[in-house]
């Protein structure tokens, strides 16, 4: 198998592995028990969460473990939003449903949304969000990068236009958590995945600066300091710490690896298959991230070609309720239904090399021939 895969997901690091075993065999007390092996999980968890508050440069009570990235992103967009009771929500069209259709949700609920566009790069400019930035504005949200196109946002400067008017700002961090610096210091929310970088799949950790007004969304008991009941995941939170530390530690190496490995074949795709063309702006580009459009092929035929000899890439396109609709992401940068239906992204990772890469372009060459040719 050549996995090409990595921003769905990313294989667990053997090292992360062995950090979390004891955890899930012979640790396995509740960190909520008041006996020796609760307060062996509790000790466990407080030292992942000051590794991550370290890591993001905030403090350990600012941390919140949670599920997921989407856990992270309804956290704090339904948590503002339900605490301040009214109000505008403005969000980037390309956000991850995660904050998409919670926007969407709250919208039902009474609150209005704005939608902000990026441009034919795929990039939201602090311009834009600040002309959308109303009074009754109480959260905004743009994603750090881009999950399809790996387009890296100006966040700094959104961060900036928000802080001036008293508005909280989150960024989803899902997609650059271990291969970019992150912003914690400026903005006031940021949620991470550690399946994203090498770590386990069902935890994620929220940064909510200090002194934020939200409602928590699981009630239950004081976990997470009574604002997300639910039996801590020990082995989840040790091995999102232990991920993201090796990941920081690599991080230098392993973006430029990827990017030499991504570079390589998106050179090749782009001078070899003429009906190939990159969607999103190749300077801002995340290091592992190519979505290309393949002009008069279906993206879902190349992607089945491809899975056959056992590649695996996905499409920009999500298939909602048995149809398969059209990227929102690529559509609101500009491009038309059958362009955004001819996409495919490859995201490559730190296990992936130079040879896999050129087999890959053998097989894309074969695969949109035969299309083209049906
Ligand atoms: N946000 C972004 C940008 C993502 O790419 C993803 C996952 O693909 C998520 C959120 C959701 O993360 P999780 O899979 O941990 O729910």
């Amino acid at each position: 198998m050549i996995y090409l895969d990595n921003g769905a997901t990313t294989p667990l690091d053997g090292d992360v592995l062995e950090a979390m075993l004891p955890y899930l065999k012979e640790n396995y007390g509740n960190a909520q028990s008041q006996h020796g092996a609760g307060r062996a999980s509790a000790n466990a968890l407080i030292s992942a969460r000051d590794k991550v508050a370290e890591l993001l440069g905030c403090r350990a009570d600012e941390v919140y473990f949670v599920s997921s990235g989407t856990e992270a992103g309804n956290t704090a967009l339904k948590g503002v939003c339900l605490n301040r009771g009214k109000g505008r929500i403005v969000i980037s069209s390309i956000e991850h449903p995660a904050l998409y259709e919670s926007a969407l949700d709250m919208q039902k609920l009474g609150f209005e949304v704005t939608f902000v566009d990026p441009d034919k790069n795929g990039v939201v400019s602090a311009k834009s969000v600040e002309s959308a930035l109303t009074d009754d504005t109480v959260f905004c949200a743009v994603m750090s990068a881009n999950n399809e196109t790996g387009v890296i946002q100006p966040v700094e400067e959104i961060a900036k236009v928000c802080r001036e008017r008293g508005i909280f700002y989150y960024t989803d961090s899902v997609q650059t958590a271990g291969c970019c610096a992150l912003p914690t210091a400026t903005v006031d929310g940021l949620g991470i995945s550690a399946h994203k970088f090498y770590g386990p799949k069902g935890v994620g950790a929220l940064y909510i600066k200090n002194g934020s007004k939200f409602s928590r969304l699981i009630s239950g008991g004081m976990q997470e300091r009574g604002l997300r009941g639910g039996t801590s995941n020990v082995a989840g939170a040790v091995g999102l710490a232990y991920a993201l530390e090796k990941a920081v530690k690599e991080r230098q190496k392993n973006n430029a690896h990827v990017k030499t490995v991504r570079d390589g074949f998106l050179d090749r795709v782009l001078k070899e298959i003429p009906c190939a063309k990159l969607n999103g702006c190749k300077d801002l580009l995340l290091p592992g991230h190519a979505n290309v459009t393949f002009d008069g092929c279906d993206g879902e035929n190349i992607l089945f070609m491809l899975d056959l000899k056992g590649v695996c890439v996905s499409t920009g396109s999500a298939c909602s309720a048995g149809a398969v609709a059209p990227s929102r992401s690529l559509i609101s940068m500009g491009l038309g239904e059958r362009e955004a239906k001819s996409a495919v992204r490859f995201t490559f990772g730190k296990y992936n090399t130079r040879e896999e890469a050129d087999l890959v372009v053998e097989e894309l060459k074969k695969a949109v021939n035969i299309i083209k040719r049906t």
